[in-house]
C-alpha cells in the first residue's frame, strides 16, 4: 500500500534523525493541498513555526500570505514546507548533516503532492534545490526546469521585509515573480512521455493487423 502524505507526516512527527529533535518544540512537517500545483519551499521553521507547528505563520507568512491572495490563491490551495522540518536553535544556518537527514521528507512530500510549480524562496532553498551557487538576485525572474517540473526562484519575504517591505527595492520584483508564478501555472502542462520502448519484437507484433479467428483455421 503507498503511504500517504498524512502517513508520512506521522512519521515525520517523532524523527530524531538529528540533532535537533533535542531543541525543538514540535516538526514542522508542512502545510496545504495534498493535490497542490504549486508547492513552496522555504529554509526551516523559526520560532512562531516551531511554536505552532505550521511553517510560514511569523510575519514573513503574512507576507507570502498576501503575495499568494495578489494572484488569486489562498494556503489551503498550494503546499507550504521546509527544507529542514526543525528549528534550529537560535534560527541559525542549517547544517549540511541536517539538511542530508531531512532532505528524504521533502522528497516524499514532492513525489506525493506532484506539483507543477516548487518556488524556492530565498538564497537557501534556491541554491539547493538547483544546485546552484548563484545569488537570488541573479536567480529570480526566469523558469528553471527541473526533473519534469518548473522551479521558479524568488526572495525569502523575510528578506523583502528586512529591505524595507513594500518600500523596498525587491518588493517590485517578488510581486513579478508571482505573476510569472501565475502565468506558468496557467500553461498547459506537457503530455506525458511515451512508454519506453521495451522489445522491438513488441512493437512489430502490435503494429501487425490482428488475425481473425476464421483466419486462423486456414493455417
Ligand atoms: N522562514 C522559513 O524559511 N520558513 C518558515 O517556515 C518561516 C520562516
Amino acid at each position: 500500500m503507498t503511504r500517504t502524505l498524512v502517513d508520512v507526516a506521522q512519521e515525520a512527527s517523532t524523527c530524531t534523525k538529528c540533532r535537533l529533535a533535542t531543541s525543538r518544540t514540535q516538526v514542522v512537517f508542512g502545510v496545504g493541498n495534498p493535490d497542490a500545483d504549486l508547492f513552496f519551499i522555504g529554509e526551516a521553521p523559526g520560532q512562531h513555526e516551531d511554536k505552532q507547528g505550521e511553517p510560514f505563520v511569523g510575519a514573513a507568512g503574512q507576507l507570502l500570505t498576501r503575495m499568494l491572495g495578489e494572484i488569486g490563491l489562498t494556503r489551503e490551495q498550494v503546499y507550504i514546507a521546509n527544507i529542514l522540518k526543525c528549528r534550529p536553535p537560535g534560527n541559525r544556518d542549517p547544517q549540511e548533516d541536517e539538511i542530508e537527514t531531512c532532505t528524504p521528507w521533502l522528497i516524499e512530500q514532492i513525489s506525493l503532492i506532484q506539483p507543477q510549480v516548487i518556488v524556492t524562496l530565498g538564497n537557501f532553498a534556491t541554491k539547493f534545490v538547483l544546485q546552484t551557487q548563484t545569488g537570488i538576485t541573479r536567480m529570480r525572474g526566469s523558469v528553471y526546469p527541473w526533473h519534469g517540473r518548473n522551479v521558479i526562484p524568488t526572495f525569502h519575504p523575510a528578506a523583502v521585509l528586512r529591505g524595507g517591505g513594500e518600500k523596498g527595492r525587491q518588493f517590485g520584483e517578488l510581486q513579478e515573480d508571482f505573476a510569472l508564478i501565475k502565468r506558468t501555472l496557467a500553461e498547459p502542462e506537457p503530455p506525458p512521455p511515451p512508454p519506453p520502448v521495451t522489445s522491438l519484437v513488441e512493437l512489430e507484433r502490435e503494429e501487425q493487423p490482428a488475425i481473425a479467428d476464421d483466419q486462423l483455421e486456414l493455417f
